[in-house]
């Protein structure tokens, strides 16, 4: 059985999806009683792949929304509790979705595995982050010939370069791919140092030079709503793969040769029969859902019941291979331009 934790993607979308469930008392609340909400499982679902075999699983919303970020005590709590829920509800490998996984990380919850009276065992979580980053990664080399790139001529930048899918991108584009330059973008200057050496190449620059040199852009990095591009300053034809969060660069820059896509996006074989990808804003909703959650699927296909991706910075082109077969075996396909976008080329 696999399980997804997940959140919605603002405190205002959360109400909006409780009062489409019928949770009022939670569409009328405040952050406040947001915040004090324990997880809730939401949906049960099952999955069958092209190859017969059928898995069973749950979502179950965090009820943390990105407004509480800044608390932490609350953040930590919202994730803990989410996954002794998992746990408890006998669930084999649970990704943790959108945020949870970096404040897993990043606030350090190793070292509360404790919660109540459950232990947690690592072993049945797993960040889905192989699978994001060979999905990105997919999605560069599958669309950029499409918008005429050629990438063992590109530049491609990697706006979070340093982290855990941007490192394993830049390994992936380097020693898979074979891009002709890696632009390595990211605000701390040790960590990218640190990189470079790792890969043994790669320049290291600022967003805004680096946006004005790249033929492709991959986002992996959670960048302030309010960032600005100056569309006119990038280069021409320009493929940008959105795999932060929000999702937003449609809205900013494409459009006159640049070519957004929603990074990290597998769109299932047939139609999965849940609700859960509705208020994500998924084209597809039946369909398309985010890599990391597909990661816990195809781990339960596999019967691979371990933290496939865990820690950071610890991915390897192996298991990304290892990841991205199994996700076309089961049925998965990296998002791509769809024809009406490619269409549009004919009169860029
Ligand atoms: P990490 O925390 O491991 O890495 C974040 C990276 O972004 C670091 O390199 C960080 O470096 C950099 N960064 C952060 N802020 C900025 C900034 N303002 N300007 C430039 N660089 C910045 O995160 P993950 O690798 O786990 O996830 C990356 C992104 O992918 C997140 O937005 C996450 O929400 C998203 N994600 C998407 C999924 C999907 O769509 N399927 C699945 C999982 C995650 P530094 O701090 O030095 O700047």
């Amino acid at each position: 059985m696999f399980g997804l934790i997940g959140h919605s993607s603002s405190f205002e979308e959360a109400r909006h999806k409780a009062r489409t469930l019928g949770y009022d008392d939670y569409a009328d609340g405040d952050l406040d009683m947001w915040c004090s909400a324990p997880p809730q499982l939401l949906e049960t679902i099952q999955v069958t792949s092209p190859t017969g075999a059928t898995i069973q699983g749950s979502y179950i919303d965090s009820c943390f929304v990105p407004e509480m970020l800044s608390r932490f005590k609350t953040a930590r709590r919202k994730v803990l509790n989410a996954m002794e829920l998992a746990q408890k509800s006998g669930i084999d490998i649970t990704a943790l979705g959108g945020f949870t996984s970096i404040i897993f990380e990043n606030f350090k919850l190793l070292q509360f595995q404790q919660i109540r009276s459950t232990m947690l065992e690592w072993s049945r979580f797993t960040t889905g982050n192989t699978h994001t980053a060979w999905v990105i990664c997919r999605q560069v080399e599958t669309n950029a010939p499409l918008v005429g790139i050629e990438l063992n001529r590109a530049k491609v930048a990697v706006v979070g370069a340093t982290g855990d899918i941007g490192s394993a991108v830049c390994r992936w584009l380097q020693q898979h791919t074979g891009v002709a330059e890696l632009l390595l973008v990211a605000r701390q200057a040790l960590p990218l140092l640190d990189l470079q050496g790792e890969l043994g190449g790669g320049r290291i620059l600022e967003l805004a030079p680096a946006l004005a040199e790249a033929d492709v852009v991959v986002w992996v990095a959670s960048l302030p709503q309010t960032l600005e591009i100056d569309a006119a300053r990038l280069p021409k034809p320009c493929l940008m793969i959105d795999g932060g969060y929000p999702k937003n660069l449609d809205t900013k820059v494409a459009g006159n040769g640049v070519h957004v896509l929603k990074g990290g996006i597998v769109e299932f074989w047939q139609d999965i029969g849940w609700q859960m990808m509705e208020v994500a804003e998924m084209a597809n909703p039946q369909r398309q859902l985010f890599a990391c959650f597909a990661e816990a699927m195809l781990l339960d296909f596999e019967n691979w019941h371990t933290n496939f991706s865990w820690g950071r910075n610890n991915i390897t082109l192996a298991n990304m291979e290892k990841i991205g077969k199994a996700s076309v075996r089961h049925g998965f396909q990296a998002l791509g331009l769809t024809p009406a976008q490619l269409g549009s080329l004919a009169t860029v």
